[in-house]
């Protein structure tokens, strides 16, 4: 498994500070929620990680196995075994679903190792079952028209296809009905094993009923204010953020 280390950081949008020292450290087996008001800076932090060229890093640090992600291109990101999947996935007319992801597998394999065509298709069907995905979405154009749950299975899709060392899910709930959260749940446990690291970025604690993290994070105006285990997830589903607040002393 690999290892993602983020230490005390910051990053700016339009010049002005979003994330204000944060660390956060996820190993390769381990599953990880980040819980916040919004407008906290979670998708902040998501876009950060990935290299979206909109969020300025102005201190701090992140490695991938000791290797300086800050200084990976987006794609570099991406082969060296990181996946986001995005609060609000973007649309890419002209492409199919299944040419994406297709292309998305092959950018992390070497020239002449492309994935076969058939085996590829194979594991896309197999996933798409699991994911009680319409067969005919392979053959849309990426997220085109895509409902907002059928974002959020294709996410899911990507991920179990091109299989990451660490990804980061943001939102991969929000406007979900009950039986495409439990399917989009079902698809994230299937990729946990001993190697996989998951970062679950998410505003209610309704998904962890399904996915049971081993940390849970608070983030609050910008840093991981508190941590602990599930019950803290729990906690706040009863409580909401205000007695976080108040023990940390925090206005709005
Ligand atoms: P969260 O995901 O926790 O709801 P975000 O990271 O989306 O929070 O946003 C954090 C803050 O950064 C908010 O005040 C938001 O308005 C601002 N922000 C986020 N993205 C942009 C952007 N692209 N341009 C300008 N401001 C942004
Ligand atoms: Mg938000
Ligand atoms: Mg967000």
């Amino acid at each position: 498994g690999s290892t993602l280390v983020i230490k005390d950081l910051h990053v700016e949008i339009e010049g002005k500070e979003i994330i204000k020292g944060l660390n956060l450290t996820i190993n390769g087996g381990e599953f990880h929620a980040v819980m916040g008001p919004n407008g906290t800076g979670k998708s902040t932090l998501a876009s950060a990680v990935m290299g979206h060229p909109k969020y300025e890093v102005t201190g701090g640090s992140i490695t991938l196995d000791g290797e300086d992600v800050l200084e990976m291109e987006v794609d570099e990101r991406a082969q060296a075994g990181l996946f986001l999947a995005m609060q609000y996935p973007s649309e890419i007319s002209g492409v199919t679903n299944s040419d994406f992801l297709r292309s998305s597998i092959n950018a992390k394999r070497e020239e002449g190792d492309e994935i076969n065509l058939m085996k590829f298709i194979k594991e896309m069907d197999k996933n798409m079952d699991e994911l009680e995905m319409d067969k005919n979405m392979a053959q849309r154009y990426l997220n085109e028209g895509f409902s907002g749950g059928e974002k959020k299975r294709n996410e899911i899709l990507q991920l179990m296809m091109n299989k990451p060392e660490i990804a980061i899910l943001d939102e991969i709930d929000s406007g979900l009905d009950i039986d495409a959260l439990k399917v989009v749940s079902k698809g994230i446990n299937k990729m946990r094993d001993e190697k996989f690291g998951c970062l679950i970025i998410t505003h209610y604690q309704r998904l962890l009923n399904y996915i049971t993290p081993d940390k849970v994070h608070v983030m609050m105006q910008g840093r991981i204010v508190k941590s602990g285990g599930p019950e803290l997830a729990q906690r706040l589903e009863e409580e909401g953020y205000d007695w976080i607040k108040q023990e940390l002393g925090i206005e709005d």
